[in-house]
């Protein structure tokens, strides 16, 4: 395939936060080549007056479950599973995000999805896939997992989802709103499983992603070895340290609450619901900034599909991130290189240089001066084509070639 060149736009240096005067950005076959100023061929695709970035990650997912104001549906049939899924993965591309790691659904659909995706067969941000969730029985999400208890059942367990071909194995450290009579902070397994879904999960090169509110199910979860603490709204000074330590990675999600509060009033918020997500937002922030100061490494996912948080509302989490203090350079390295290094395709992806993919995501404004601008995603460009064309027919281009 010829070399092709995209001329004209202005590119985010994610890592360095800045963002670098007009650039040529060529690609050949799906991947950057090489990155040049003032040497665009006459048939360049011209990109004047967008800001690029590098396609938007989004590590936490469940493109099967559709969002409505009564929350997540998520019994439903195999059909109706399967084309939400594909309509959402539609969102995703949409909104600028390229990679996305689904964290559990029902019947498996999120593991041929991401193969479809792959097969060129279904529009979509590439995609890891972690097949069923490891439940206690009766625990968080045990509606759509597989319930364990002992260590003998946490190794079947494991092994039967990486049978499947999961990326990640996902694990219900702790309860949380879904599930009736569950507490948000008190662990759901004993430490001993914790740490034999580890050690069997990174035995067959899986990560572990563990949903926990905070409290003591996080700590389990650190003190195990997690890959990525999911949620995590109250985060105990002795879990940070080990997540500094250790390297664990924090998916904070604050898109669950800050859609719920920002939607007061509307069908399906009650007064208490948004009250509960303002104190809730309040006890994440102070998560966040004790994580950043340890140097936690943060990344972005909304998990999409509870009330008013759809699957293409990517970016409001980038605009959480800032409302409770991080600067939109720390939100946008969140979503792009912090996020690459959680899914370990750093090297593929999450910052725009030579020899990784050519997906890219538009924008009019500048999301380093206003990180709302983030939320309008204008093209996305996705191993070298468009994925999704700028809609106003002015002089941007319209087609692939
Ligand atoms: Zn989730």
């Amino acid at each position: 395939m010829k070399e092709k060149c995209f001329a004209n736009g202005r590119i985010i240096d994610v890592e360095k936060g800045c963002l670098r005067p007009e650039t040529e950005i060529w690609v050949e076959d799906g991947r950057i080549t090489r990155l040049s100023r003032g040497q665009a061929p006459q048939d360049a695709v011209d990109l004047r007056g967008s800001v690029v970035l590098p396609g938007l990650f989004n590590v936490h997912t469940h493109i099967q479950f559709d969002s409505t104001p009564a929350g997540a549906v998520i019994y439903a049939s195999q059909p109706r599973f399967t084309l939400s899924a594909v309509k959402n993965l539609r969102k995703y591309l949409d909104s600028g995000v390229t990679y996305i790691r689904d964290m559990g659904g029902a019947d498996y659909v999120d593991l041929e999805l991401r193969n479809m995706v792959r097969e060129g067969l279904v529009p979509g941000p590439e995609m890891a896939a972690s097949g069923k969730n490891l439940s206690a029985t009766g625990g968080q999400s045990w509606q759509n997992g597989v319930e364990v208890d002992g260590k003998a059942a946490c190794i079947r367990a494991v092994r039967e989802q990486c049978k499947k071909d999961a990326d990640w194995i996902k694990l219900m450290a702790s309860g949380g709103s879904k599930t009736p009579r569950t507490s948000r902070y008190a662990p759901q397994f004993s430490l001993e499983e914790m740490q034999t879904v580890v050690e069997e999960a990174n035995r067959l090169e899986r990560g572990v992603a563990a949903h926990a509110m905070g409290g003591e199910s996080a700590r389990f979860a650190a003190m195990a070895g997690v890959t990525s603490i999911e949620h995590g709204y109250f985060l105990e000074e002795e879990t940070l340290d080990l997540m500094a330590e250790k390297g664990i990675y924090y998916v904070p999600t604050l898109a669950i609450s800050y859609f719920l509060r920002n939607n007061r009033g509307k069908p399906g918020v009650t007064e208490e619901m948004a009250d509960k997500a303002e104190r809730d937002l309040e006890v994440q922030r102070r998560s966040l900034l004790a994580a950043r100061e340890r140097g936690v490494v943060l990344c972005v996912g909304t998990d999409a599909c509870s009330p008013y948080n759809d699957h293409d509302g990517t970016g409001h989490e980038l605009a959480a991130m800032c409302e409770c203090g991080l600067t939109a350079a720390e939100a946008l390295r969140a979503a792009t290189v912090n996020s690459a290094k959680l899914c370990g395709v750093f090297a593929e992806r999450g910052s725009i240089a030579p020899g990784k993919r050519a997906d890219f995501a538009l924008f009019a404004e500048n999301p380093l001066e206003d990180i709302a601008a983030i939320t309008r995603c204008a093209a996305v460009i996705q191993n070298g084509k468009f994925a999704k064309n700028f809609v106003s027919a002015g002089e941007n281009p319209q087609k692939n070639d």
